[in-house]
């Protein structure tokens, strides 16, 4: 019997399990080889008590959110995936602070607050993703981020210990936080609180119509894992792959968005060497041209 083999059982109070489950499925990229087990967890703490399960036992654990900010590899990923649908709301006193557990989808969230008059999320009801994966990435746009109101989040680490962090903790910057640098290597947010401001429902929903509009025109359809690239201080991303003559490039059905040159997408069958090689194209020619090192703001996560 092998740890997975042992671990299988184990999980099985927690969540429902999948062997050797395609990434591709549960991924906006639709890229990605198997995992070992995929186990779905429904409640913060079916997710708690799956995570420490599989670390005691000594197994790679891979939090998933919506998957809408990573490529995994074509060899999948090793150990134990577990898939976030903890998704229960819970509403404070006080009508503008809600707690959230980190499954809970971001983006039907905000529309939500702005439908019921709470301000501070209208320019995020564009952007996929679970509560979880914005805090690792203080998700962000036009003009906002999850910083602005997040107030804390309740983490568990690698030996299971849960405690509420103050967001200002937790590092977050444009696109990044002590997750991305590898500050809270093992540590899974199992929930998070924001604070909201009483505002008028029917210039929040107007205002979050026109972030739609704005995302609609902007951005390709089809299969992708948003902004491939952080933007540089001085010039966006899109602007310098583009300079470098590689809008619309492919590699098998992986492609450089003739739309947007920041997005990589998939038309088909794409496999993330093929993306991976676009991107590497990417970086090497914009530095040999402008100097500039790109920065990923997309995970490349698994066996690669
Ligand atoms: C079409 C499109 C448009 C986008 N536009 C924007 C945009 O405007 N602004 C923006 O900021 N982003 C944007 N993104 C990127 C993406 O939606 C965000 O980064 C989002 O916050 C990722 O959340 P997720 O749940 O999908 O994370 P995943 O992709 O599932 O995971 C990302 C990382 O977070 C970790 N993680 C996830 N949940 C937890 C948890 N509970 N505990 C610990 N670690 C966790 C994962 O292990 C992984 O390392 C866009 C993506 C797409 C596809």
């Amino acid at each position: 019997m092998t740890a997975i083999d042992r671990l299988h059982d184990a999980l099985a109070a927690h969540g429902e399990i999948r062997r050797d489950e395609p990434m591709s499925r549960h991924t906006t990229f639709g890229i990605g080889g198997p995992a070992d087990l995929f186990v779905t967890v429904r409640s913060s703490e079916g997710l708690g008590a799956a995570d420490r399960a599989a670390r005691d036992a000594g197994v790679e654990v891979f939090v998933l959110g919506s998957g809408s900010n990573i490529l995994v590899a074509d060899g999948g990923i090793r150990g134990v995936v577990l898939d976030n649908r903890a998704r229960t709301e819970h509403p404070g006193s006080d009508g503008l602070t809600f707690r959230l557990e980190s499954g809970t989808s971001f983006a039907a969230f905000a529309r939500k607050m702005c439908r019921a008059g709470l301000d501070g999320l209208s320019w995020a009801v564009g952007i996929p993703g679970t509560l979880g994966g914005a805090v690792v990435y203080n998700a962000g746009a036009y003009g906002g981020c999850l910083a602005d109101v997040l107030t804390r989040v309740l983490l568990q680490d690698a030996s299971g210990r849960r405690d509420w962090v103050p967001a200002p903790a937790l590092g977050l910057v444009y696109r990044g936080s002590a997750f991305t640098r590898g500050q809270f290597a093992g540590k899974t947010v199992l929930e998070t609180e924001v604070r909201l401001a009483p505002g008028d429902a029917a210039a929040l929903v107007e205002r979050a119509a026109g972030h739609d509009k704005k995302r609609l025109a902007a951005q390709p359809r089809g299969r992708n894992a948003g902004s491939m690239f952080k933007n540089p201080a001085d010039r966006p991303a899109w602007k310098l792959i583009d300079d470098v003559g590689l809008r619309g490039a492919r590699r098998g059905d992986a492609a450089i968005s003739e739309q947007h040159c920041n997005f990589f997408v998939n038309y088909g069958n794409a496999r993330a060497s093929d993306v991976a090689s676009l991107v590497e194209e990417a970086e090497r020619r914009v530095f040999d041209q402008f100097g500039v090192r790109l920065e990923r703001e997309v995970a490349f996560v698994g066996a690669w």
